[in-house]
Formats: C-alpha cells, sequence, structure tokens
C-alpha cells in the first residue's frame, strides 16, 4: 500500500522523543530527555481521586467538565490574575492542555489561515496547525549574552513582519517550554498590539503558570489592556500538581472563543475523566502550599543540574521557569546537537533532546541541546556525574 497517511499529517511520523526515549532504554541511560517528574503529586489529590473512583464516579461527566472543577478554576484565576471568568461559559475541561489547543486550533482556524508560533515551539502546536490546514509562521526566541543567564528573547520586528492579513493566531506559551523564558509584561505588550492591530486571536499556553524561578512571576497575557477579550487561556493540572498521566486541562475566555473549542471537543474526546476533575478542584483550593514547595525544589533542581552541566564544559542558558534547561554544546568543541544527542547515550548513558527539532530554522537550535531537571537528586547527581567524564581535557 501506498502511504496511508494524510499529506498533511506527513513529516509528524516518530518523534524525537520516541527516538530518544528507544536510545535510553537500550543503554541503560538516564533519561533527561522526558518532562516529566519522578515523583508524585500531593497525597490528598491522589487520594481524592482514588476515593471518587471507589465512590462510583466513574460514567460520563458533563461534556464542559464537572461544574466543581469549572468554579475552582474560575476562583483561581480571579484570586491570582484578578481575572473573572463565568464558569459555565467561559471555562471549559479538556484532556489535558494539549486537547485544548488543538481543539481551538481546529475551531478557530480556517485551511490557509496563519498562524504565529514562537519557536522553539511545543511540538503539538506545529501538528495542530497542519490538521487545521492552517500556514505556521515562526518567529524566533534566541538566547541573550550568557553571563547575564541567557535569557531568551524575541525580535518585536521579527514579531511585527510575521503578523499580516491572513494571521488568525498566535500561540503564545510562557513560561516557555524549552528555553524557560517568562515572558513580562512589556514583552507581552508587543503582542498584545499587534494581535489588537491585526485582529488576531491568542491561545496562551501557561502549563508552567505556578513554576516560575528567582521570584519571576508568571503574566496571563488576558490581563493586558483590550486582551482579555480575544485570549484563550490554556491551562492544566499536570505539570502544577505533578501528574502529567493525568492529562485534566482546561480553557478560560469569552464564551465565543470558549464555544468555538467545544465545538471541536464534543466530537474529538467528548468530555474528561470526572474522578479526576473533583480531585484537581480540590488540589487548586487546598494544595497551594505544595505547588509553592515544589516550585522551590524544582529551583534548586535547575541549579544542580545546571552547575553539574556546567562543569560538564557546556554554557548554560538559565531558565526562569518550566521543567528544562537549554545547554550550548559548542564550548566542548561539537556543533551538532543531534549528533551529541544521539551518541551521549553511549558515551555518558545520559539521554537529551536536540533542540534542533523545535525549529523552522534549524541553524538557530542546532548547537543547542535541552534536559529535563524535574528528577530526583540522586538521579541528577548521578547524571552529573556521568556527564563529568565528557569535561573536555
Ligand atoms: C507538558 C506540556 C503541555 C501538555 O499538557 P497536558 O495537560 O499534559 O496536555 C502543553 N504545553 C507545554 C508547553 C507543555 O510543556
Amino acid at each position: 500500500m501506498d502511504e496511508p497517511l494524510v499529506a498533511r499529517m506527513r513529516g509528524f511520523g516518530e518523534t524525537i522523543f520516541a527516538e530518544m526515549t528507544r536510545l535510553a532504554v537500550e543503554t541503560d541511560s538516564i533519561n533527561l530527555g522526558q518532562g516529566f517528574p519522578d515523583t508524585d503529586g500531593p497525597p490528598s489529590l491522589l487520594a481524592g481521586a482514588a476515593r471518587r473512583i471507589e465512590q462510583g464516579v466513574n460514567q460520563y461527566p458533563p461534556g464542559p467538565g464537572r461544574p466543581e472543577l469549572r468554579a475552582a478554576v474560575a476562583a483561581d484565576r480571579a484570586a491570582r490574575y484578578g481575572l473573572e471568568y463565568d464558569p459555565d461559559s467561559e471555562v471549559y475541561v479538556t484532556v489535558g492542555a494539549t486537547a485544548g489547543i488543538t481543539a481551538a486550533v481546529l475551531g478557530l482556524v480556517e485551511p490557509g489561515d496563519e498562524v504565529v508560533v514562537f519557536e522553539p515551539v511545543y511540538d503539538s502546536y506545529p501538528a495542530a496547525i497542519a490538521m487545521a490546514g492552517g500556514v505556521r509562521r515562526a518567529v524566533t526566541l534566541r538566547p541573550g549574552p550568557p553571563d547575564e543567564g541567557g535569557r531568551f528573547v524575541f525580535d518585536p520586528d521579527e514579531l511585527r513582519a510575521a503578523v499580516g492579513p491572513r494571521t488568525r493566531a498566535i500561540i503564545v506559551n510562557s513560561p516557555h517550554n524549552p528555553t524557560g523564558t517568562v515572558l513580562t509584561a512589556e514583552e507581552f505588550g508587543v503582542i498584545a498590539d499587534v494581535c489588537q492591530e491585526h485582529d488576531v486571536i491568542a491561545i496562551t499556553d501557561e502549563v508552567y503558570e505556578h513554576l516560575t524561578f528567582d521570584g519571576v512571576a508568571h503574566v496571563p497575557l488576558a490581563t493586558l489592556p483590550g486582551m482579555r477579550e480575544r485570549t484563550l487561556a490554556v491551562s492544566s493540572a499536570g505539570k502544577t500538581f505533578s501528574v502529567t498521566g493525568w492529562k485534566t486541562g482546561w480553557v478560560m475566555g469569552p464564551a465565543a472563543l470558549v464555544r468555538a473549542v467545544q465545538t471541536v471537543n464534543q466530537f474529538l474526546t467528548f468530555t474528561a475523566n470526572g474522578a479526576l476533575q473533583l480531585a484537581v478542584a480540590d488540589a487548586l483550593r487546598d494544595e497551594m502550599d505544595w505547588v509553592r514547595a515544589q516550585r522551590a525544589a524544582l529551583q534548586r533542581k535547575r541549579d544542580r543540574l545546571s552547575e553539574g552541566l556546567r562543569a560538564a564544559g557546556f554554557t548554560v542558558l538559565r531558565p526562569q521557569g518550566t521543567y528544562f534547561v537549554m545547554a550550548d554544546i559548542r564550548p566542548l568543541g561539537l556543533t551538532e546537537g543531534v549528533e551529541l544527542a544521539r551518541t551521549l547515550p553511549r558515551t555518558a548513558r545520559v539521554a537529551a533532546v536536540p533542540a534542533q527539532v523545535f525549529y523552522d530554522h534549524p541553524d538557530e537550535g542546532r548547537h543547542l541541546v535541552r534536559f529535563a531537571f524535574c528528577k530526583r537528586d540522586e538521579v541528577l547527581d548521578e547524571a552529573v556525574a556521568r556527564l563529568g567524564a565528557l569535561s573536555p581535557a
């Protein structure tokens, strides 16, 4: 048979994550390619879900999600950011942030419409845009001087040049995977101006909203003047509560945008696990101390791995949030991140992800490799010890 896959999805075959995971298993490597924690979420959250299942919360919940979770999400947004959403018409629960973003793109983007993203780009956005028949325009985030932390920033002129009459939407991820950049109100101001000037919808991926470091605060784009009415905000319990397998997410926005998501999503997944939704609703109220402790622990893990990467000869670009740190391999005398990521499991028994795969302009990320630090300290220490063997003479 000829290739049965539809043309628009070719090129989205085996991901680098699958390849690196297979290599990691083959070589018994520590896998710092995968972005999930190796410890569990708060005990009350786990017990809350188990209890609900035992109590019989096992049938379809309402399509838009359990009212308890929609109310908790709305209360949380109001308390932390001063953003008011009607839990009935402006909050909608999805199977993780991924389904929310994909349903949003499918519900809002016509074939041929352009969607602006920032590269390095989270891998589900290009796939969602391709499913919708949209056209992706990537604006590059580039690292600043390493001795100032190497924070990744975009050039406002490049953003303005990427937006035009065919632009329907922009997808903004902050805190940003994989660079760790937390966009400032000023940077969001540039994005907000562009959106309003060209009547563009913003889809914001805020799954790391709680995981910021060094006192840096997450800014929701919807808090900027004129933006609430054109922003669909997406978040999720997975990263906040270290339960990435739960796939419990939500979208928040004006009713018309939420309705577009709902119209698509009711035929994709219809609804999401109800027992987990009830547990997450409780945790959003009761487990914020746990989240704060988790954020502090992650910051220490960032520092622990970064120090080890520096000692091994990498230039480390300090992330302000997320699970990831980007490292520049050129001080090791290397230029090809893909090559290093393919050999690292054999030479050091550590797996990482080459950043190049997250770029439409591959030269921009050729020399960068992404490491996850959301792992137990002893795992990070062992990875650092193994990487130490790479040290240039
Ligand atoms: C992990 C991740 C997601 C996926 O969230 P789910 O709730 O598991 O679907 C979405 N966006 C980014 C940037 C992520 O890192």
